[in-house]
């Protein structure tokens, strides 16, 4: 299901935020409807806080494109790798390469914690590295018997 949501880049007004060419000038997300659409199930975006803006930055946030929401399929779970922050583990203002920036992975339905990390998400040996047994997922997949 398509769902229609307020523009988080500029708040619902339909202006750029920022005003970087002019203060008229038309939001660049919602083409200054004010409004913006996304796929069901929607979660709120992690890497901007819903805000929509790259953090520290005058841009779009780079995960949501602007909208301050994300889809992620169902089923779904917190991002072990980076908690659910979508920030990269050790490093700011950068998106988490597990979960794109999101916070939000999705995951097989029959799923178990990682053996290698203990469902971390983090490598045991560089723990800045997302753990390669389970992708930084924190789970992984359970063979149907
Ligand atoms: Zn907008
Ligand atoms: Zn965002
Ligand atoms: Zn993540
Ligand atoms: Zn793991």
């Amino acid at each position: 299901m398509l769902i229609e949501n307020k523009c988080a880049y500029c708040d619902g007004e339909g202006l750029d935020p920022f005003g970087i060419l002019s203060t008229l000038s038309k939001c660049q997300v919602c083409s200054g409807r004010g409004k913006i659409k996304v796929f069901e199930p929607v979660f709120e975006c992690a890497f901007c806080e819903g805000t929509g803006k790259y953090p520290g930055q005058r841009i779009t946030c780079t995960t949501c494109g602007g909208k301050g929401f994300v889809t992620v399929k169902e089923p779904s779970i917190e991002c072990a790798y980076c908690e659910g922050t979508g920030q990269h583990y050790g490093q700011d203002w950068l998106p988490c390469s597990v979960c794109g920036g999101k916070g939000r992975v999705t995951v097989s339905e029959s799923r178990e914690i990682c053996k290698d990390c203990g469902g971390t998400g983090k490598a045991r040996i560089n723990s800045t590295l997302p753990c390669v047994t389970c992708g930084g997922k924190g789970v992984t997949r359970v063979a149907r018997k």
